[in-house]
């Protein structure tokens, strides 16, 4: 992918990760994309972040992308190494993160200052950075980590409150103004659409940061939420490009997608999945995970356990540290007895290479935004069980417009810190796998509807695909913006 293009012409970018695991790898897969077509990238983060993703870097080959650290500063009560965010992170310890994120902001801005980039791409949480961009004259890209369904689902919630004419948490509501009909209830709004919290606030300054920016940059693509891109576009005024998918632009062979998400070796499943996987059947195993950041009730977890053994078939189940939290919570190791009825994942998944593994017919997900985007291009329908953040109107994408998952029927919204007071029951949870799993006409038709998307995924980071003209146009737009002002300057133009 890579062309020879001379110093001048090249363009020089900063990335700015959010140190959220799920936020870093989406952004660093992005920044990655950006390096393949030449753009000369410096990702600055700190240490703690970087391990993340320092692996995946090191082995891009093209040398346009580097990471610049930037150390965490000592914060009173916070351990030395506590500096991102993810469901290892204690809940106590999360004020103090931000308090250490909110001091990053001097370090980082006069970093904008002295390596002059061409343009900055920066997560949305960091909203302070499209006013330092502006004070530096560099255009300002925000990161908008999800999709544009759940952007414009916001944006809804926000205009027409519609939760505040509904009687009881519990009765369902539409979304106006959306192009589908898409029906929610409060309980399943996140709590800062509700009332006014902390987070509230931080989404304000989001929603500021977006008009004050040059545009923003989605990892979707138009075959999956083009309806959502346009609404989003068209309702917002703002300019933005769905560039992705960008696992699938970066994330070629097997050892590149093996150390993505976790640079520690030690953190990483061994392999020995591949050879239990090798032994099934093509789309029999059912792969259970959960993302990065989640906390589940020791009660949960059993209700999943016995779904899964209910359904009777071969499942991937990424409990991660989980079991570990059920014997702090008294229920000694019952996962223990589950060890041989499926394959248990303790540490870091290869997420990527199980899901593209021939044996793997289904994914029971919480809708985050990565494994949905990464279910589809491997081509495998879902079991959607959300939990936090914008994952409920992510389900509402892949049940009700893409008609690719089935819902175990969540009913609330838990905050990412939390264990929640719902317990999904085991009935609900083997009532959706047994459809996604069994060979009826309507998971027939919903295999069919994600192989459909799955192979539009691949063609749109070709040329000519709709992704790959919107990274080329971004970057010929960045390129003339820069000559512009290479321009003004030599001819004194203010
Ligand atoms: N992931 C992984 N191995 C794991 C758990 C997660 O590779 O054991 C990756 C997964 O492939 C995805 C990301 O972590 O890229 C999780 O992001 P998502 O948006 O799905 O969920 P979140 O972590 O934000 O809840």
């Amino acid at each position: 992918m890579t062309s020879d293009v001379g110093e001048a012409e090249m363009l020089k970018a900063v990335f700015l990760p959010f140190p959220m695991t799920s936020h870093t790898i989406n952004i660093v897969d992005t920044a990655r994309l950006f390096a393949m077509h030449d753009v000369d990238v410096t990702i600055i983060t700190t240490p703690g972040n970087a391990q993340i993703f320092q692996t995946s870097i090191d082995h891009h080959d093209s040398g346009h992308i580097r990471t610049h650290l930037v150390n965490f500063p000592q914060i009173p009560g916070l351990p030395k190494g506590f500096e991102i965010l993810n469901s290892h992170t204690p809940p106590h310890l999360v004020p103090h993160i931000f308090k250490g994120l909110s001091l990053l902001q001097d370090p980082i801005q006069q970093l904008f200052a002295t390596m002059k980039p061409d343009f900055i791409v920066s997560d949305m949480f960091f909203p302070w950075s499209a006013n330092a961009a502006e004070e530096s004259g560099i255009p300002h890209l925000i990161y908008l980590v999800g999709g544009y369904i759940a952007m414009s689902a916001h944006n809804s919630v926000e205009q027409f409150a519609p939760h505040t004419k509904v009687d009881s948490d519990s009765e369902p509501f539409l979304l106006p103004g959306l192009p589908h009909k898409l029906q929610m209830t409060r309980l399943q709004l996140p709590f800062h659409a509700r009332e006014h919290n902390v987070l509230a606030h931080t989404m304000k300054a989001v929603h500021e940061s977006i008009k004050k920016s040059y545009g923003s940059l989605v990892n979707s693509f138009s075959e999956i939420d083009g309806i959502y891109e346009e609404h989003y576009k068209t309702t917002t005024g703002t300019k933005s490009w769905g560039i992705g998918p960008a696992s699938l632009w970066v994330s070629q062979d097997a050892s590149d997608k093996d150390v993505r998400g976790c640079a520690i070796k030690e953190e990483r499943e061994p392999g020995g999945w591949r050879s239990w996987l090798d032994s099934k059947t093509e789309d029999s195993v059912l792969y259970v995970c959960f993302g990065s950041m989640n906390k589940f009730s020791t009660s949960q977890l059993v209700e999943i356990a016995h779904a899964l053994e209910e359904f009777g078939h071969d499942f991937i189940w990424v409990v991660g540290k989980f079991e570990e939290q059920s014997e702090n919570e008294g229920e000694n190791g019952f996962l223990k007895e589950f060890e041989n009825r499926g394959y248990l994942i303790r540490g870091w998944a290869p997420q990527l290479l199980i899901l593209e593994h021939p044996a793997i017919g289904g994914v029971v997900t919480h809708c985050g935004w990565n494994t949905t985007l990464e279910s589809i291009i491997a081509g495998l329908p879902m079991a959607t069980m959300p939990l936090f953040a914008e994952q409920f109107y992510n389900e509402k994408l892949l049940v009700d417009v893409l008609g690719i998952g089935v819902s175990v029927g969540v009913k609330k919204w838990k905050n990412w810190t939390e264990v929640g007071d719902e317990i999904v029951r085991r009935e609900d949870i083997v009532k959706a796998i047994a459809l996604l799993m069994g060979g009826g006409e309507e998971a027939l038709e919903m295999r069919r509807r994600v192989r459909a998307l799955s192979d539009a995924a691949k063609k749109t980071i070709q040329p000519g695909g709709s992704s790959h003209t919107k990274v080329k146009g971004l970057i010929d737009e960045l390129k003339a913006f820069k000559l512009q002002k290479v321009y003004h300057k030599i001819n004194g133009v203010a």
